[in-house]
């Protein structure tokens, strides 16, 4: 049986949606698919002087209530239907939060860590130009997503507005805070899921201090929610990277993981002796080596995959203890597995809404590029947790309304926003 793709899984959520919300086959056509494919390849020297080429693409899903907005990936498997599913998925979520924009994605199908600096930097310039005539403040408004960088965002900036002859500070977000970029965007995927998990401490009684967490993937989003976690005092009793993870019942430093991390590539760092564990110290610390996978079915109260896509699927569903699931990935837990989640009284966080903080603080980099103004960190932190809680509140008395999970709620709030501006557009009937 041939795999089901990234785009067929997001595709199977937003159908359930136009059915529940009896779109017309008109709105059904045309929300169901990308406005605009790019796809298209990069080509650059190597150092070595060899030109090397890979499959580019640029996907713009729709654009009815703004500007297409989403981020650019470079991963070996970012191929053309993994950035289309993205490019769906960032519609949903920019409705979801209620912000001015559509929703697009890029990726290069790459691996950039076989890439010297000079080389993803040439690689980098190359896609902006391959991309430059479909793109713009107004148009369609790039970021960073897996292994791009605010460093990649100044590069693509420059790059355009040399190319166009233009200024243009809202082309895209994500940038460094010295070339316009935002207070708060580093950290603003992992802030907006704590407050929804503040938030649903809250509704659930439950007090975040006594709740033992785990962290799948450990970069931008996990190990900034890991820290957010500890800080509020939850107990971080495990987490992971692509090497694998470590468990402590009696909890885990994310600030300590993270330095080590920085310096020796992984989250087992600290109990490393080159390539060898330290299981002196390990049984020191009460501290395991444990699989990625091991860790999703870990005994915990709230599980974060913050990593890779389809990670929770109809075989493991059953053996995960986790009462809640906050999704900082995108699209980590494949639709039966989401039906047996539910059905086991599980609450999953959705994707659309537990990762919005990222492309929520995206828009006020945008507003203020366009507006020359500059916000304080208090302010960000501020209208981030308004729209969180507002979109949060929206998605839960939909769910409560129809007798919907909070993924189906979410997906009729934004495909019923998105719907409402084509027919008031006159895209649609
Ligand atoms: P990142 O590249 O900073 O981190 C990814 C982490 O996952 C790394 O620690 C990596 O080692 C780990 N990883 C890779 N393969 C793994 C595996 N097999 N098992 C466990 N861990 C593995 O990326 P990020 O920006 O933190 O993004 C992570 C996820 O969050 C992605 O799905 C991304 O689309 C989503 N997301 C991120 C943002 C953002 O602003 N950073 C916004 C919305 C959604």
């Amino acid at each position: 049986m041939p795999a089901v793709t990234p785009y067929e899984r997001a595709m199977t959520f937003m159908r359930s949606a136009f059915d529940r919300l009896n779109l017309s086959e008109t709105e059904k056509d045309l929300l169901g698919k990308p406005q605009n494919i790019i796809n298209s390849t990069v080509r650059f020297k190597l150092d070595t002087g060899k030109e090397a080429s890979f499959p580019a693409y640029r996907v713009q899903y729709n654009n009815a209530r703004g500007p297409y907005k989403g981020g650019i990936r470079y991963h070996p498997e970012a191929d053309i239907e993994e950035v289309k599913a993205l490019a769906a998925l960032m519609a949903i979520k920019c409705a979801v939060v209620k912000i001015p924009f559509g929703g697009a994605k890029g990726g290069i199908q790459v691996d950039p860590k076989k890439l010297s600096k000079g080389e993803l930097e040439r690689m980098s310039r190359t896609y902006v130009t391959v991309i430059a005539d479909s793109i713009g403040p107004d148009i369609d408004v790039p970021a960073p997503d897996v292994n791009t960088t605010p460093q990649i965002m100044a590069w693509m900036r420059d790059e355009f507005e040399k190319t166009k002859k233009v200024y243009a500070p809202a082309l895209i977000t994500g940038k460094p805070l010295a070339y316009g970029g935002s207070l708060g965007r580093d950290k603003s995927t992992a802030r907006g899921g704590f407050f929804l998990l503040q938030e649903l401490a809250k509704i659930e009684a439950i007090n975040l201090e006594d709740a033992r967490v785990a962290v799948q993937g450990f970069g931008n989003a996990g190990s900034e929610i890991a820290t957010f976690l500890h800080d509020a005092g939850a107990t971080i009793v495990a987490v992971s990277d692509s090497q694998g993870g470590i468990y402590c019942k009696n909890g885990l430093d994310p600030i300590r993981i993270h330095k080590y991390k920085q310096k020796t590539g992984s989250v087992r760092g600290q109990y490393c002796k080159g390539s060898v564990c330290d299981i002196e110290r390990m049984k020191l610390d009460e501290t395991e080596t444990i699989s990625n996978e091991d860790l999703l079915t870990i005994d915990c109260d709230i599980l974060i995959p913050a990593a890779l896509d389809n990670v929770i699927t109809s075989k493991n569903a059953k053996d995960i203890k986790a009462k809640i699931i906050l999704e900082l990935a995108n699209g980590p837990i494949a639709p039966e597995a989401d039906e047996m989640l539910a059905k086991r009284g599980v609450t999953v966080v959705p994707d659309v809404l537990a990762n919005a903080g990222g492309v929520t603080v995206s828009y006020f980099e945008w507003v203020q590029g366009r507006s020359g103004n500059r916000w304080t960190a208090d302010r960000v932190d501020h209208d981030l947790r308004r729209i969180m809680l507002q979109a949060f509140d929206d998605v839960r008395t939909e769910a409560r309304r129809k007798g919907l999970s909070l993924r189906e709620a979410a997906f009729n709030v934004a495909v019923g926003r998105i719907i409402e501006t084509m027919r008031v557009r006159g895209w649609v009937g």
